[in-house]
């Protein structure tokens, strides 16, 4: 069963939730979170496992999160994870960070510990996986280009790529002061200069189709991390023309599972993959933090169907 609940819910959660059979433990908290196959994904993992407890959707607005999380250790949670819009605000709130987290400044994973919430960031290491056994290549040989370098899951993802040296990173956001922002904060990660091409090593670029297109010519992989494509109708996140055949494309949205992006990819020759490998190795990575105990990968990956 894959029931979604509320803040009400959590707030009367002896009449709502908590006689629920096996016990909702874990869950995760967003605005939209209809679309999330974290459910599916956690409690194939649980039972494998065989913990007696299930992970559930909560539908949580931005003003409510506080609130929610606060309630979670005396309602005998383990943890949550936390997708839009609460990556950013939920580091903020939780009473600790691991590193990675700490420099991201975003979390997607909170565990109870006690009374209190640590927070950590799965994110970056889930889209490195990702990008490995979606394309057999590390994050270390590429050029890279992300879109939405704003947003929580774009800030992971740009850290990560920091941490493990890629050979360019390119930065853009809708509001390009938080890609000007972020390339600041990364700047130490890319002092040595091996890209030989007339362009720097890190920059952060406006989202404008001549800069674009000038930056698309010396990068190999573009990401994007916007939430343009979580909706059928949305417009593909860069048109096909713009692409080229040498790129490989990373689309973190997984539901739908090909969005407009993927399909101006294939319109230009280029490949591409959506997020289903990451969300399967971010929620792998959560599962290892609440449980101190390896995932279990296969089921996981059964869950999901890839
Ligand atoms: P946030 O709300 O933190 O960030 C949203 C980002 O999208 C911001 O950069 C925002 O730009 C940008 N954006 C929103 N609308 C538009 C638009 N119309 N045009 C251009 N940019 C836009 O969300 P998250 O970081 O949590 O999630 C972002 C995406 O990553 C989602 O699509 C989510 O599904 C995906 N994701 C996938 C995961 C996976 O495991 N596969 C894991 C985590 C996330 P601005 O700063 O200007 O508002």
């Amino acid at each position: 069963m894959q029931e979604s609940y509320t803040l009400g819910d959590l707030q009367n959660w002896e009449a709502n939730g908590a006689r629920a059979d096996p016990p909702v433990r874990l869950g995760v908290f967003g605005d939209p979170v209809a679309h999330s196959l974290s459910p599916q994904l956690q409690n194939a993992a649980l039972k494998s496992r065989e913990l007696n407890m299930r992970y559930a959707r909560f539908q949580i607005a931005a003003d409510e999160l506080e609130t929610a999380l606060r309630l979670l250790p005396s309602l005998g949670f383990v943890g949550v994870n936390l997708t839009i819009p609460h990556k950013i605000a939920g580091a903020k709130v939780v009473d600790g960070l691991d590193d990675f987290a700490r420099k991201v400044g975003a979390i997607n994973t909170v565990r109870i510990d006690g009374d209190k919430l640590i927070g950590s960031n799965t994110d970056g290491p889930g889209f490195a996986h990702g990008i490995r056994s979606e394309f057999s290549v590390d994050l270390r040989d590429l050029r890279v280009l992300l879109l939405g370098a704003g947003g929580g899951a774009g800030r992971a993802i740009a850290m990560q790529c920091a941490v493990e040296g890629c050979e360019r990173l390119v930065l853009v956001n809708r509001t390009s002061a938080k890609a000007q922002q972020l390339a600041a904060e990364l700047k130490p990660f890319f002092v040595d200069t091996r890209v030989s091409a007339p362009v720097r090593r890190l920059e952060a670029v406006p989202w404008e189709e001549r800069a674009l297109r000038t930056q698309i010519a010396n990068i190999d992989l573009v990401v994007n991390a916007t939430s343009l494509g979580l909706k059928r109708s949305d417009p593909p996140v860069l048109p096909a023309a713009w692409l080229a055949p040498h790129l490989v494309i990373y689309d973190t949205i997984y539901a739908p599972g090909r969005t407009a992006l993927l399909s101006a990819a294939a319109d230009a020759g280029a490949r591409g993959a959506n997020g289903l490998s990451m969300l399967l190795h971010q929620g792998a990575l959560s599962f290892e933090a609440w449980f101190e105990r390896e995932a279990p990968l296969a089921a996981m990956r059964a869950a999901l169907g890839v």
